[in-house]
């Protein structure tokens, strides 16, 4: 995995599949509070363009809220957060919302929508596509993640690994610079768990700028450019999956690895 614009490592890019247009971001001292419970103390990162972000931490660590806070589901007391250089602070949510998508542990799909209904819908209501336009965008989004064959299946006639597919088809057929995903195999049966990082490592190569908390220290290893270990709402440790996982510094990290590995 490379950042866009580095030299790619072309062998591992399906040449058929289009490459993404990631953005970057740059988080600064970024405070967020549920009334007098501070849940994120001082974060700092910065994400650059095309690359895969891990974060990964305790549970209550604030990762959730982090993630949150990138495409404004909650706002922080203070400090700042770049889009490619803007601030997302003062931008429209339904502006941010188109640049910045989400993917959830528990898929969110409206259970009475098809497949392709899922994934046309927020084309239709925010970026306000006529239908005709969102159907094709949407049928090429499903056929992305493998999914043609599905298309007017409802959610429950799917597996958890199949609507988790669904949902990431719906966030990149907003075209987004950047993805968030939030524990999106936490909720899976086992056998289906492969299937979902693989398509997301899949992605990360095709140059999507993507920040993933997960528990998944294997797929962190292999597929982060960076990898962000968070405690008690603080950035504890950021260094390269190498430097995380093989040479921890803090006695915290040290701990969480040896409890999760
Ligand atoms: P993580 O995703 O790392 O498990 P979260 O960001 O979900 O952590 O939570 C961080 C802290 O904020 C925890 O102490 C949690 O209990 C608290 N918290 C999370 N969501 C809310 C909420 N909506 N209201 C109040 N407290 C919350
Ligand atoms: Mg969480």
């Amino acid at each position: 995995q490379t950042p866009v614009g580095a030299e790619p490592d072309r062998a591992r890019i399906d040449p058929a599949k289009p490459r993404f247009t990631g953005g970057s971001l740059a988080i600064s001292e970024l405070d967020m509070a549920y009334g007098d419970l501070n849940v994120l103390k001082k974060v700092s990162l910065e994400v650059k363009a095309g690359s895969v972000t891990c974060v990964i931490g305790p549970s209550g660590s604030g990762k959730s809220t982090l993630l949150r806070c990138l495409n404004r589901l909650v706002e922080p007391k203070a400090g700042n957060i770049l889009l490619d250089g803007t601030t997302i602070l003062t931008m429209k949510p339904e502006t941010l919302r188109r640049r910045v998508g989400m993917v959830f542990q528990h898929f969110n799909l409206f259970p009475d929508h098809t497949a392709l209904e899922n994934v046309m819908l927020a084309l239709v209501r925010i970026k306000h596509l006529p239908k005709r336009e969102a159907r094709r965008i949407a049928e090429a989004s499903l056929a992305d993640v493998g999914l043609a064959s599905r298309k007017d299946h409802r959610p429950g006639r799917l597996s958890g690994g199949q609507q988790q597919r669904v949902a990431i088809a719906r966030a990149l057929a907003m075209e987004p610079e950047v993805i968030l995903f939030d524990e999106v195999t936490s909720a899976l049966d086992p056998e289906l768990v492969k299937g979902v990082l693989d398509l997301m490592a899949d992605l990360g190569r095709r140059g999507m700028t993507m920040v993933v908390v997960t528990h998944e220290m294997g797929f962190a290893r292999k597929v982060a450019d960076q990898v962000i270990f968070m405690d008690e709402g603080r950035v504890v440790e950021t260094g390269s999956p190498s430097e995380i996982f093989d040479n921890p510094k803090s006695p915290r990290l040290k701990r969480f690895l040896a409890e999760v590995l």
